[in-house]
């Protein structure tokens, strides 16, 4: 079976994603869908997407051979450095492309949900840069626990605005932020931050993060000549893992989706929907979720802010039940083991979402012993800090 562009305009991956929302919000949906189907082909579009990624993001990134990090493990390593973007990871690629493309729509608005912040930061920067107007709804125990984020959105312009409902996290904030969008469609645009959502949004984040393995692919061929045997990257909502292994969906390379494992799946303390969930519906659309008996969407933990989300974009549960994607989980403390094992053998402090994908190096199948891997490096570190010396039971 041929995987690559088999599904983009339905917006079903067999059964799993949809458009699971209100009637009032289908005219937004599809109004969207319309302008993005139409901007996709625009060769004008993709030049000026080009040119802000290039010129302000930091495009192309590298893909940086690791040595003393592939003799630790005993493959021979590539790192595709997305945490020197703009803003410390591959989060940018995704806003730069909805905020041109709210503005070709005539939006001078933007608004957005954030959980851990890094979402808002990077649609906050994104706005800033096209001049438009930017509300991030979030949120206040999110608020509270992220504070240094909120300000970072204050500082670029950007309006938090807290939300006060339900358990008032990041599920309550996508709710309040689906709210404002049916009453100011005409103006506004919903900016989500992962391939997550109803559809079209699944496929207009997967296309703009695409570009990473688009660059991977060329970078690769062109240091060793081939193809890699495996790439490895992190899912939170699963945007910069598809964006990386997309375009090589259908080649003979394996895929290793890796989620946050928590305190281990047996304690319920996790947040790996693909390794220990079931199908439900979740922000729009139908996917696995981490639910009780019920359909109550449950409580989720992970040490990484950014992988901290009891649901998981439709594209990828399709993959997992096609068997085309292998998703697999790390713990916090392997998280932690080898956020310090970058940061020591390659002086890269790797985000602690990415440094999911850097821990299963060392839990890959046998048969990967000295081949070729790639890891999406989806951010840096420094983010992570205090998080890392509380864990590592450093006073600061
Ligand atoms: C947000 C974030 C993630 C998780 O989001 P995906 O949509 O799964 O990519 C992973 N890594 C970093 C650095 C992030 O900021």
């Amino acid at each position: 079976m041929k995987y690559m562009n088999k599904f983009p305009a339905k917006g079903k991956f067999d059964g799993f994603g949809g458009q699971f929302v209100p009637e009032t919000l289908m005219p937004a949906l599809e109004e969207l869908k319309k302008a993005y189907l139409k901007l996709k082909k625009d060769k004008k579009f993709k030049r000026e997407l080009n040119y802000y990624l290039r010129e302000y993001a930091g495009r192309p990134t590298p893909l940086y051979y690791a040595k003393r990090l592939s003799s630790q493990v005993g493959l021979k390593v590539y790192l595709k450095r997305e945490d020197l973007l703009l803003g410390g990871a591959h989060k940018i690629n995704n806003t730069l492309g909805q905020t041109l493309l709210a503005t070709h729509m005539g939006k001078t608005r933007l608004i957005a949900e954030t959980g851990a912040g890094q979402h808002g930061v990077a649609t906050a920067t994104a706005a800033a840069m096209f001049g438009l107007k930017c509300d991030v709804y979030m949120g206040t125990v999110d608020m509270e626990r992220q504070k240094l984020n909120v300000f970072r959105m204050r500082l670029l312009g950007a309006r938090v605005i807290p939300v006060k409902s339900g358990s008032c996290t990041l599920k309550d904030a996508v709710n309040e932020a689906l709210r404002d969008w049916t009453t100011n469609v005409r103006t506004t645009h919903y900016l989500l931050g992962s391939v997550v959502g109803p559809h079209p949004y699944p496929m207009i984040v997967r296309d703009f993060q695409r570009v990473i393995g688009k660059e991977t692919r060329e970078q690769i061929l062109n240091a060793e000549k081939r193809l890699p045997d495996a790439i490895v990257a992190c899912v939170g909502g699963g945007s910069n893992a598809i964006g990386i292994f997309y375009d090589f969906l259908d080649d003979p390379v394996e895929f290793y989706g890796i989620e946050a494992g928590g305190k281990g799946l047996k304690t319920g303390k996790h947040a790996a929907p693909l390794c220990d969930g079931s199908g439900g519906v979740l922000h729009g659309s139908y996917s696995v979720v981490m639910q009780d008996k019920f359909g109550q969407i449950l409580p989720t933990h992970s040490i990484a802010a950014g992988l901290d989300y009891p649901g998981v974009g439709p594209e990828h549960a399709f993959m997992k039940f096609q068997g085309r994607i292998h998703y697999d989980s790390v713990t916090d403390d392997e998280a932690m083991n080898a956020f310090k094992l970058l940061s020591e053998t390659e002086g890269i402090l790797p985000a602690l979402e990415s440094a999911h994908a850097i821990a299963y190096l060392k839990k890959m199948p046998r048969k990967f012993k000295g081949k070729l891997i790639v890891v999406n490096l989806s951010g840096r570190g420094d983010k992570d800090v205090e998080v890392a010396a509380k864990a590592m039971g450093v006073k600061m």
